[in-house]
């Protein structure tokens, strides 16, 4: 399912004298079945535009095209629910919002809330829990008596359960350890795939936006500044810096070896596979000169 934003504003508190413009003149293409990563300093409109792809938020001008439906200032708020259940926004730290007493009741919330029945939503329990690498035992416990982790992939397939088209993560990997937070992204990168969903990741992380994203979207100030491929983001460290937003640690350090050798690479390199291939290649050059 295809997201447009068609010249979107935002104003919080419009017509006080607390009135705020988050966005400005936004036109944005988030494509079906695309991962799209939002990278953007703090206070840049990240939050607000994520929570504009699911009517959360309504823009103050302009329109959102989510799929079927168009989201205008004028929207009555009850055509919005549908939209709900097609878009799953995992926030930050989303195990603050557990509360049943078993992981089975918490999964099945979303879903028992839009009508699905019983039987269903239990079946979609059984098979989420262990997509997010969870046992089935698991179900019977309270979520409270889980580690960090574990409350975390809960909510997780909580959001899942609800079968989105559209999944939006706000920096899904926030206070987990490294490990924690490989196998928390890979998972999403496997859900997207196998499930064919539109993703888009807001996130710090320039490994991240590398790594995963077919397209990034850099947000400042309200506006979008600058999209494109990891590949073209990436090979303008100088911009970016210039931003105040950072690199992947590979950039960083090809940036710093043209540099001092006072040459270009052949091309950006991404992972540090490709720099040691990279590498390899310029000193056989230099040795066949
Ligand atoms: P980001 O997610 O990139 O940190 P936000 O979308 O949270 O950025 O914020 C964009 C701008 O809107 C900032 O200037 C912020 O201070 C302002 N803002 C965010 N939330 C509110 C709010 N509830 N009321 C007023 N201003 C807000």
């Amino acid at each position: 399912m295809d997201i447009s934003l068609e010249k979107v504003e935002y104003r919080y508190s419009a017509g006080t004298p607390f009135e705020k413009l988050a966005l400005k003149d936004l036109n944005l293409l988030l494509p079906s079945k695309k991962y799209t990563a939002v990278i953007g300093h703090t206070g840049s409109g990240k939050s607000t535009l994520l929570q504009h792809l699911n009517a959360l938020l309504k823009p103050t001008a302009g329109k959102v095209v989510i799929g079927e439906y168009e989201i205008t200032p004028k929207k009555k708020n009850k055509q919005l629910k549908p939209i709900r259940k097609r878009v799953g926004i995992v926030f930050q730290f989303p195990e603050h919002q557990l509360f049943e007493e078993t992981v089975l009741k918490d999964i099945c919330y979303g879903p028992l809330n839009f009508g699905v029945s019983q039987e269903e939503a239990k079946r979609r329990a059984k098979e989420l829990i262990q997509i997010v690498g969870m046992n089935e035992d698991v179900l019977e416990r309270s979520p409270f008596d889980l580690s960090g982790g574990q409350k975390r992939r809960v909510a997780i397939a909580g959001v899942l359960a609800m079968e989105p088209d559209v999944l939006v993560l706000d920096e899904p990997t926030a206070g987990l350890d490294p490990r924690g937070r490989t196998e928390i992204m890979d998972m999403f990168h496997r859900i997207h795939e196998e499930k064919g969903l539109t993703t888009v990741l807001v996130t710090h992380s320039m490994e991240d936006a590398a790594q995963y994203a077919d397209e990034i979207v850099i947000m400042q100030k309200g506006r979008l500044v600058g999209k494109g491929s990891p590949q073209d983001i990436f090979s303008k460290p100088e911009w970016l810096f210039s931003l105040g937003l950072d690199v992947p640690e590979v950039v960083k350090f090809q940036y710093s070896m043209e540099q001092k050798l006072g040459m270009k690479f052949s091309k950006t390199c991404l992972t540090i596979e490709e720099l040691a291939a990279e590498m390899e290649a310029i000193s056989e050059n230099g040795e066949r000169s």
